[in-house]
């Protein structure tokens, strides 16, 4: 099948030329027949399949075929996004689609100054994508209404749930019209999030374009037996060795994140990290120049790294390896994308044995064990020493404040609420915005406050 074959309007077909996509994937071939009817649809599909196009199309189309004035403080198509990397993606998505129209597009989100976008949204957008936690900050505001909405699209349901964005889900649902077309896409879709998805569609058409859990194709999957403190021994030899164009490392936490890129510089390996410390110019400023093949090495946390769409991507390094078996599926999607063949190489510990049992039974894929190299024992011992922690904040100044009074209150807390449940904030949300979400209760008491010192660092 052609684009030429779906009945799409003349300027985004000649984009879509522009571009030399002649073909539309899986998901594009079912979904933009059905979009193009006006009707709601879910669809279970990962990034790396074409999902954002399959949106984006049928939506252009409609604009070329239904112009209108941009609603005052409005817009009149609403995209959600859970972290801002993959807001900023999608917008530029429909800026590459869009180029042969004239279509205001505008993306939303935390880490950025409030005042442009509200200057930028004040006379209404055809497109806006955003993440939710700044656009309910612009509607509390009455900088913007999302009343006039005609296509709204949720990207990534099943992150969003993570991430713990189910109430401000639940405040965007109540303010949207009735009548409007839905599109709600998830990577899976087990029952909450069918759950969430009953609140926003009509009657919808189901596509689905690889079944849950399915380990991208063509991905090659190694794995090897390391202690977790000669992990970076054997990174070293792994970086040496393999033959990279660009590499995504994976850590569990931000510190470890740290941790790595420490250790990579002490190396004289040049690598950037990604995670929720990071400022956004921080984050802006290591993807491009991993986009751009000016850095090789890209580490990263899960939430972060999600959906963000870097071609080239050769390796994956699981350096540890998720304690969610859905997230080493999203990992490892990182490569191989859009036809190209990819390697995932795991290090696993022997605390995450579990972990990676849980990986082998839902992908149903046995990892290719592989020996410790044979100058392994040679390169721990001469292990390069990390490089010192910057001098500098690892996190914006903004952030240091917050953590800082924070930690403040938190000691306050402390003499005085002894006991007293602990008030859950969502931990650092990673994607983006910095703001309490769901107030879903850890272990509660004097023991939960470890993470509290962070968590009550985020005002409302
Ligand atoms: P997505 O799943 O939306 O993140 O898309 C994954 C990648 O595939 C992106 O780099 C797209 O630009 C690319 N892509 C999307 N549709 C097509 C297509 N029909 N032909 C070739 N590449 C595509």
């Amino acid at each position: 099948m052609e684009f030429t074959d779906l009945g799409l309007s003349e300027p985004i077909l000649k984009a879509l030329a522009a571009k030399k996509y002649a073909n539309p994937t899986p998901i594009q071939q079912k979904a933009i027949p059905v979009l193009l009817e006006g009707k709601d649809l879910c669809g279970i599909a990962q990034t790396g399949t074409g999902k954002t196009a399959a949106f984006a199309l049928p939506s252009l189309d409609y604009f070329a075929r239904n112009p209108k004035p941009t609603p005052i403080k409005g817009c009149r198509m609403l995209v959600l996004s859970p972290t801002r990397e993959l807001a900023a993606q999608i917008a530029q998505s429909f800026r590459d689609y869009g180029r042969f129209m004239r279509l205001s597009v505008e993306t939303v989100f935390g880490g950025v100054p409030i005042g442009k976008q509200i200057r930028a949204l004040s006379a209404g957008v055809d497109i806006v994508v955003a993440t939710p936690g700044r656009l309910l900050d612009l509607i509390d505001q009455r900088a913007f209404t999302i009343k006039d909405t005609e296509i709204f699209v949720l990207d990534e349901a099943d992150q969003m749930m993570d991430m713990g964005f189910i109430h401000p889900l639940r405040r965007v649902a109540k303010m949207l019209p009735t009548g409007r077309q839905n599109l709600f896409f998830s990577a899976t879709m087990p029952k909450e999030i069918e759950a969430l998805a009953a609140q926003f569609l009509n009657n919808p058409v189901k596509v689905s374009v690889a079944p849950q859990s399915t380990t991208a194709e063509r991905v090659r999957q190694r794995m090897t037996f390391v202690n977790q403190a000669e992990k970076q021994a054997l990174l070293h030899i792994v970086l040496k060795n393999e033959d990279i164009d660009r590499a995504l490392i994976f850590t569990r936490t931000k510190h470890g994140a740290d941790r790595v890129v420490r250790f990579l510089e002490g190396a004289g390996i040049d690598a950037f990290a990604i995670h929720g410390n990071k400022s956004q110019g921080q984050r802006t400023t290591a993807l491009q120049a991993f986009r751009q093949g000016k850095v090789k090495l890209l580490v990263a946390t899960d939430i972060a790294a999600r959906g963000i769409d870097v071609s080239g991507v050769s390796h994956v390094i699981n350096f540890e390896i998720p304690n969610v078996a859905e997230q080493y599926v999203h990992r490892i999607g990182r490569t191989a994308r859009a036809g190209a063949d990819g390697i995932a190489i795991s290090f696993v510990a022997d605390d995450e044995r579990p972990y990676l049992k849980a990986i082998e039974k839902a992908t149903r894929v046995k990892l290719e064990i592989e020996p410790l190299p044979e100058n392994f024992l040679e390169a721990v011992r001469n292990l390069p020493k990390p490089a010192a922690p910057k001098k500098g904040p690892s996190q914006s100044p903004q952030q240091q404040a917050k953590r800082a009074e924070g930690q403040r209150r938190y000691q306050d807390g402390q003499k005085q609420q002894r006991g007293a449940p602990d008030r859950a904030h969502r931990a650092d949300s990673e994607g983006g915005e910095k703001r309490p979400f769901n107030r879903r209760r850890k272990s509660g008491g004097v023991g939960a406050h470890k993470g509290a010192v962070q968590r009550t660092g985020a005002p409302r």
